[in-house]
Formats: C-alpha cells, structure tokens, sequence
C-alpha cells in the first residue's frame, strides 16, 4: 500500500489549485498549513501584473473551510512588489483577493449561504461576525459585476 504524503493530502484536502503546502501545525486559533503559491513570478494585487519585488511581508493568515471541527488556517509570507502604476502593493496569491484575509473558497461558502439562510445563521455557522459577513457579500456582488 501507498503511503499518504501529508503534502499531497492537505493539497488535495484543501482543494486549492495553483498551491503547494510546506507542513502543517496545530495552533490555538486551529490547523494551520504553510503554503506557497506555485508560480514563482511575484505579480501586484490589484491589476496581476508581473511586477519587480520590493520585500517581503511577515507571514499572514487566511481563514479557509474548516477541516471538520477545526478551523483551517492557509500561513504564507506574501513579497511587495512594485507596481508601475499601483505602487508598493502585496503579491497577488491564488487563493484569495486581494485585501481579504479569507480564502475565495470560504467567501463563496459565505455568500451562497447568506443567499439562503438569515445573516446571523451564517454567523453562527461560518464562525465570523457580521460585518465580515457583509463586506464578504459587497466583495462577491463586485466581482460579480466585474466579470461581466
Ligand atoms: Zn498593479
């Protein structure tokens, strides 16, 4: 029998494409898994331009679908890059828009549950207040708009 490699289980688990997991640790807040994106090229966040590196950012959390009871938390320390017309501004990662601190999984979950069930519910639920709740539904009503 095949071996499981934790790296690959926690990709596959995750269902995130475009990321490679490092490890995995249990901390306070829950599961914690280090990530990298699988492109190299560092590009702005706002526009996804391939833009020069400036540094690099302490490393940062992104809430992802909780992995059973527990919540689930992606680790990377994004670079800044600079942009010829954004500025200094961090990486653009596969997993999340830029600014937000939840994976696009996690808001899309949020925002089909807000469409049916009432927003404390979806508090209670996804485990965030109520104000995420509503700037996670604003940021999928732009995107939305933005696509067509
Ligand atoms: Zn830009």
């Amino acid at each position: 029998m095949e071996r499981l490699d934790m790296g690959k289980l926690f990709e596959h688990l995750l269902g995130v494409r475009d990321l490679s997991v490092c490890g995995a640790s249990f901390e306070p807040q829950g599961v914690v898994v280090d990530v990298e994106p699988r492109q190299r090229e560092a590009r702005c966040g706002v526009c996804g331009r391939v833009c020069p590196c400036y540094d690099s950012c302490p490393p940062r959390l992104w809430r992802h679908l909780a992995l059973g009871q527990e919540p689930l938390w992606l680790r990377h320390a994004p670079r800044r890059v600079e942009c010829p017309q954004h500025g200094v501004r961090v990486e653009r990662v596969p997993w999340a828009e830029h600014d937000s601190r939840f994976t696009r999984e996690f808001e899309e979950r949020v925002a089909w549950l807000a469409q049916r069930m009432d927003k404390s519910t979806t508090c209670r639920l996804m485990g965030i207040n109520w104000r995420t709740v509503g700037t996670i539904i604003e940021r999928a009503v732009e995107q939305r708009l933005d696509a067509h």
